[in-house]
This record gives structure tokens, C-alpha cells and sequence, in this order.
């Protein structure tokens, strides 16, 4: 690409997940674990894996866990030159068990490890100077570091004919404070691209409605708007008013983490190596449904040979 890598900016964490299915941390039991995780690695991973040009601007600690990521992204073909390595916090870690019902509990290092610890230096501000696309998840905008970043990313992206990414990925009822809710409209506005999944679209658009929302959003200069709905499928809706339903491929779920950002990584990369929308859709749902099928966040996450192959054998959901 003439432009220039995709980059995502954000938390690099690891994820150390319970085998069994229950309440909490309580008691003593047994987990699995570290894998790599933190939902922006998890969209770069997958683009990595696809061959799209990629980059990751965040932080680890000086340990083994921050090894685990940068080993496993360069393994993926990620640029980790700007991963920073935090010389005195530990790299950030989610313990995360099922419960019964499907939800989870969590226990979470992050706003105090290495993954919130990061800004804006030399070495990012030459990445981003030669980057094509940005890539940002909503949920970044509450870390004061990555907010930083991304502000003048954006700028700067945009500036040299650059496209962005934004994955709103806020609940619905979260309030944001007056400043950072400003700050996640004007990025829902300059979104070349908009990933939701399920009640975001109406969180990102403010208004109530699948259809009003998706009217709203292009109103205020979205350009592309993919809908995730997990085992229901994606959508995509166009400017022009076209749509294309994708239906989910039929698997069967191991770990749904990290679904919706292997999803992305797959979709983006695909429209920035020229795909159409159709053809971008079967590669995402395939990379978010490979990935439910694996144990680990990014476990999953598959090269375009594994895509294919997964399509080649797997059955849509009608
Ligand atoms: P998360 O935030 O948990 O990573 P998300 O809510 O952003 O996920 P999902 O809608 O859960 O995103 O998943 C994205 C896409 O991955 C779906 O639109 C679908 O194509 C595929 N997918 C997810 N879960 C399944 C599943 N159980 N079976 C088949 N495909 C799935
Ligand atoms: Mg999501």
C-alpha cells in the first residue's frame, strides 16, 4: 500500500482464563494461560496474519507476559518497534472466568500496569507520519495516554489522505464525562469505517433505531458502516443505501473473546487490499467465527490460506 501500514493504538494485555465455568476467583482452581489479548492487539493480529501492512502503538512491561504479545505479534508480521517496554510496571493481565449464564467475571490489571503507561514519541510520531490507516476502539478514549495519541494520529492520518477505523465499543449505558463523550463523536464522525455490534450503532449514532441510527451516522460523514451481531451475522450498509446481510458461518463456540476485533482486523484489511464489501464480509465472518472456535482472545485469528480453507468447509447459518 502506497500509503502506508495500518495502526492500531491501544491496550496490550494478557488474558489468563479459568477452565471451568463458574463464580469468580475465590477459591484456588485451575487456569490456562498467558495468551496474547487487549482488544486493539487482537485487531492488529489479525490484520498481521492476513498480510496487510500492520503496526501497534502501546505498552508492555519489561516481563514475560509483555514477551508473549511482542513475540506473538511479530509472529504475525506486526510492527512492534513502537510497542514501548515500561521499565517499572508489569505488563497489563485480565483473569477472566465464565459464569453459568454466559457472563463473565474479571479481575483486571490494566489502568495501573504498562498497557495505560504509553504517549506520544519520536518513534510514534515517524510511524504515524507514513501510516495509511488508523485503527481506533471507543473504549481507548477513557486512558488518558492512548487519548493523547490518537488525537494527534488522527489529525495527522487524515492530513495525508489517510482513512480511519472506529470500533465504538462503548456500552450502551455507559455515560462518559462531557469532554470524552465530545471526543468519541467527533471520531464516530471522521470514521471512514464504523464497526459496532449490537446496541453501539445506537450508542455511536445517539439516536434509537437501527435504520434512524444508521441514517444519523452517515448525516454526520460516516462512509461505512459494519454491523457485527454475533451468531446472527454482519451487516453492511453503504452511503448509497445498499446493504448486504452476511450470514454467520455454523461453529461451535469455545471462547467468544476477541469475535468482533479478529472480525475488523479481517474486514479492514481486506477493503485495504481492494476487496469489495461482499468479499470483505465472507473473510471477516469467517475470521470471527475461526476464532470463537479456539481457546484464547487471538488464538483463533487466520492467515488467508486458513480463511479460505475455513470457508471452503464450513456451513452458513440460513
Ligand atoms: P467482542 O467484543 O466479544 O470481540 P463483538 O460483539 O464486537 O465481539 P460479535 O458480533 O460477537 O462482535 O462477533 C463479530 C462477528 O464474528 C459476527 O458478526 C459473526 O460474523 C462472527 N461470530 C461471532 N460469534 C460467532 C458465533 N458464535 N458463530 C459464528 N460466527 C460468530
Ligand atoms: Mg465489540
Amino acid at each position: 500500500d502506497p500509503l502506508g501500514p495500518t495502526v492500531c493504538v491501544g491496550e496490550i494485555l494478557v488474558e489468563i482464563v479459568a477452565t471451568t465455568v463458574g463464580d469468580g476467583f475465590l477459591k484456588a482452581q485451575p487456569l490456562v494461560g498467558p495468551f496474547a489479548s487487549g482488544a486493539p492487539a487482537i485487531f492488529i493480529s489479525q490484520c498481521g496474519r492476513l498480510g496487510g501492512k500492520a503496526a501497534m502503538v502501546g505498552a508492555v512491561g519489561d516481563d514475560d507476559f509483555g514477551r508473549v504479545n511482542t513475540d506473538r505479534l511479530k509472529r504475525d508480521g506486526v510492527d512492534v518497534s513502537t510497542i514501548s517496554i515500561d521499565p517499572d510496571y508489569p505488563t497489563g493481565s485480565a483473569f477472566v472466568r465464565y459464569r453459568k449464564d454466559g457472563s463473565r467475571d474479571f479481575v483486571y490489571n490494566i489502568a495501573t500496569s504498562a498497557a495505560a503507561r504509553f504517549g506520544w514519541s519520536q518513534a510514534v510520531g515517524d510511524l504515524i507520519n507514513r501510516s495509511g490507516h488508523l485503527h481506533v476502539m471507543g473504549s481507548a478514549l477513557s486512558v488518558p495516554s492512548a487519548r493523547e495519541v490518537i488525537d494527534k494520529a488522527v489529525d495527522i492520518v487524515k492530513a495525508r489522505g489517510g482513512t480511519l477505523s472506529v470500533d465504538p465499543n462503548i456500552r450502551k449505558e455507559l455515560k462518559l464525562d462531557e469532554d470524552t463523550e465530545r471526543r468519541f463523536s467527533k471520531l464516530v464522525a471522521a470514521a471512514d469505517l464504523l464497526l459496532p455490534s449490537g446496541e453501539e450503532l445506537e450508542r455511536a449514532a445517539g439516536v434509537e433505531g437501527e435504520a434512524e441510527a444508521i441514517r444519523r451516522l452517515f448525516e454526520v460523514g460516516v462512509k461505512e458502516i459494519v454491523l457485527k451481531r454475533g451468531a446472527e451475522g454482519a451487516t453492511y450498509f453503504g452511503r448509497g443505501g445498499d446493504r448486504i446481510d452476511a450470514p454467520a458461518f455454523v461453529v461451535q463456540e469455545v471462547d467468544p473473546t476477541g469475535a468482533g476485533d479478529c472480525f475488523g482486523g479481517a474486514y479492514l484489511t481486506c477493503r485495504r487490499l481492494g476487496m469489495s464489501p461482499q468479499q470483505a464480509l465472507t473473510y471477516a465472518s469467517a475470521a470471527g467465527a475461526r476464532n470463537v472456535t479456539v481457546l484464547g482472545p487471538m488464538e483463533g485469528a487466520g492467515t488467508q490460506q486458513e480463511l479460505d480453507a475455513f470457508i471452503a468447509s464450513t456451513e452458513r447459518h440460513p
